[in-house]
Order: structure tokens, then C-alpha cells, then sequence
């Protein structure tokens, strides 16, 4: 198990025994304050729980206050290149700031941006990320995008910082490759113990980023490691926040709603399985009760199968078989399915 050390971000806690939270990224221009805060608030209801912005110039940096005012969850600014603008966003009030130490300028404009960080006690991540590795590092490894190379940029920049005695830090070290994302982040949890920010770089549209996002942050999450997680996707990034959390719950790490269980239907099954799949999943969307339905196409091996759900269905000939934690409480005709398994929900 590895067990890292705990770091605020706002009010909420990283690392140590805390839960893994899901962040996501804004891709409205932070200049643009109304937009900004109305995905934010879309994503918060998503249950989106740290939320990261661009800050491009000094006019996003300044909007930060007053995007902070209009939201709930913590945020975090993101900067590359200009420490001016990594400043001005603590000033404003940004909960935490994300650089790459290595291309923000020289050692003493570093310096400065850690002394505006421990005066306002907020942490800073160091975010390595396989697509702006350091040229001393590519060099290292023939010029190639390596696991080891993260994880050496990582370090290097961590030291920078430590050197400056300053230790409220969170790491990164994203790749677009899984395996690499997989493989650098086993190496740097071994190494130290600041708390993990997990994702897939650039993962792509959701027809793949969700599947590569899902076996990167899995495979790690899996093993005990990581702290914050992103899934990083093209396009609508409530999708990302919905993902997370779905990582989150399979892997039994966090709960949220109504988890639905469903079996792939066989020759076995004899009513409108995905119908009643898909009628179940949107009765349900917005109930916040933490409960395991099951939808089964058969009476065979549904209730077994879905043993552990609290509450369940189970296809039978043109019938549903409704269940609760694997024993079977009454017969229902397939038309009176949905609302008789609604109505023993509402009971539970
Ligand atoms: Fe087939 Fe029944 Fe299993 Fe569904 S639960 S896949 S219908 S055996």
C-alpha cells in the first residue's frame, strides 16, 4: 500500500486515508468569467470535485476571483512559461497552482512563485507530462518519450522545489501512452510520498480516451496508488467527470447513486432486456440513494449472478422475477416491470 502524504487544496483533503477525488478541466477561455463558472457548476453537479482553468494572460488570472466567488469547489490554475501569471493567480486566490517547474522561467523567478505559494499555504503540482519532457532529459534517453525519463524530469523538479524548502506538492507524470502513464507512476510512487494526480495525457475522443483513461487510472488505482484522478477527453468534459466517478465505483473506492448491473442477454432471455436496461438507467439518473440495481435477462442465474445488488430483477417468460439481495420476493408481468421495481427501490 502506499500511503502519501496528506495536502489541502481549498477545503478539500488529498492523500493519506482521504478519498480519491475526481478532478476535471474547464475548456471555456477563463477570460470569459460567465461561461467559465456555468461549466463549472455544471460540472460540480456531476460531481466534479476540484476543477483546474488555463491561465493564458493576466486577464484569466484576474478572473479568477471572481470565478471563485461564483463556485463551490476548489480550483486550480494552470500555467506554463510565465511565473508573472503563476503570482497573479495566488493573489486572485487560485487553491492551487500547476506548473512545470522546468519551463517557468529562471531558478529565482521559481523562487518567487514558491515564496506567493507558502505565503498563502497553497499547494503547487508539479505536472510532468510526456509531451514538454525537458531537452537534458530526451537527450538522456536518445530522444525518446520513456517511463524512466518521467519520472527523472519529475524528480529534478520536485528536488527544485525541496532545495527551496517548500514540500506542499503534488506530482504528475502523464503520457499519452497507457503503459508508460502506468509504468512511470509504479516507479515515482515507490520514490515519494507527495500525493498522486492520475491521468492519461491527450487520450483522445471518447471512443478511445475512455478506454485508455479507464486501464491507465485503473491499473493504478488497482494497486493503491493515486490520490486525484482525470480522465482526460476530447470534447464534453462532464463526459470526463461521469467516467471518473465509474472508475471510482467499479473499483469499489468511492460510491455514488445507483450503480446498475446488467448481464450481455443469451439465448436464454425472453423479455425486452436493454429496453428495461436503458428505462432503468433513466428513472434512476438522479437518485442519490448509494444502491446496487440488477437487471437480468434470466431466472437461471440472474438472482445468483446478482447476488450482491440490493435490488433486482430477473427476465423470465415474459415476466420479471424482482429480487433483493439474491432472494426472489415476487413475480411481476413484463409490462409492470419498471414501476414494480421503482416502487420497491422508493422502499429500500
Ligand atoms: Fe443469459 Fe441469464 Fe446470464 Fe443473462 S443472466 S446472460 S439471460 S444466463
Amino acid at each position: 500500500m502506499y500511503k502519501t502524504k496528506v495536502i489541502k487544496i481549498g477545503h478539500k483533503k488529498i492523500g493519506g486515508n482521504n478519498p480519491v477525488l475526481v478532478q476535471s478541466m474547464c475548456n471555456t477561455d477563463t477570460r470569459d468569467i460567465k461561461a467559465t463558472v456555468k461549466q463549472i457548476k455544471e460540472l460540480e453537479k456531476m460531481g466534479c470535485e476540484i476543477i483546474r482553468v488555463a491561465v493564458l494572460d493576466m486577464k484569466a488570472a484576474r478572473a479568477i476571483k471572481k470565478i471563485k466567488k461564483q463556485i463551490n469547489i476548489p480550483l486550480v490554475a494552470d500555467i506554463h512559461f510565465d511565473y508573472r501569471l503563476a503570482i497573479e493567480s495566488v493573489k486572485q486566490g487560485a487553491d492551487k497552482i500547476r506548473i512545470n517547474p522546468g519551463n517557468i522561467g529562471s531558478l529565482e523567478n521559481l523562487r518567487k512563485v514558491v515564496k506567493a505559494c507558502q505565503n498563502k499555504k497553497i499547494p503547487i503540482r508539479v505536472g510532468v507530462n510526456s509531451g514538454s519532457l525537458e531537452q537534458d532529459v530526451l537527450k538522456k534517453y536518445k530522444m525518446r518519450v520513456t517511463p524512466q525519463g518521467l519520472v527523472d524530469s519529475a524528480l529534478k523538479n520536485i528536488k527544485l522545489l525541496e532545495k527551496m524548502n517548500f514540500r506542499n506538492m503534488v506530482v504528475s507524470i502523464k503520457s499519452t501512452n497507457v503503459a508508460h502513464t502506468i509504468k512511470a507512476y509504479e516507479m515515482i510512487a515507490r520514490k515519494i510520498s507527495y500525493p498522486l494526480h492520475l491521468g492519461v495525457t491527450e487520450a483522445g475522443p471518447p471512443s478511445v480516451g475512455i478506454i485508455k483513461s479507464s486501464i491507465g487510472i485503473g491499473a493504478l488505482l488497482a494497486q493503491g496508488i493515486g490520490d486525484t484522478i482525470r480522465v482526460s477527453l476530447t470534447g464534453d468534459s462532464a463526459e470526463e467527470v461521469r467516467v471518473g466517478w465509474e472508475i471510482l465505483k467499479s473499483l469499489k473506492l468511492r460510491k455514488k447513486g445507483v450503480e446498475i448491473i446488467s448481464c450481455p442477454t443469451c439465448g436464454r432471455t425472453q423479455i425486452d432486456l436493454p429496453k428495461l436496461v436503458n428505462q432503468v438507467e433513466k428513472a434512476l439518473k438522479d437518485i442519490k440513494k448509494e444502491i446496487t440495481v440488477a437487471v437480468m435477462g434470466c431466472a437461471v442465474n440472474g438472482p445468483g449472478e446478482a447476488r450482491e445488488a440490493d435490488i433486482g430483477v430477473a427476465g423470465g417468460k415474459k415476466t420479471g422475477i424482482i429480487f433483493r439481495r439474491g432472494k426472489v420476493i415476487k413475480t411481476v408481468k413484463e409490462k409492470d416491470i419498471l414501476k414494480e421495481l421503482l416502487k420497491e427501490i422508493k422502499k429500500l
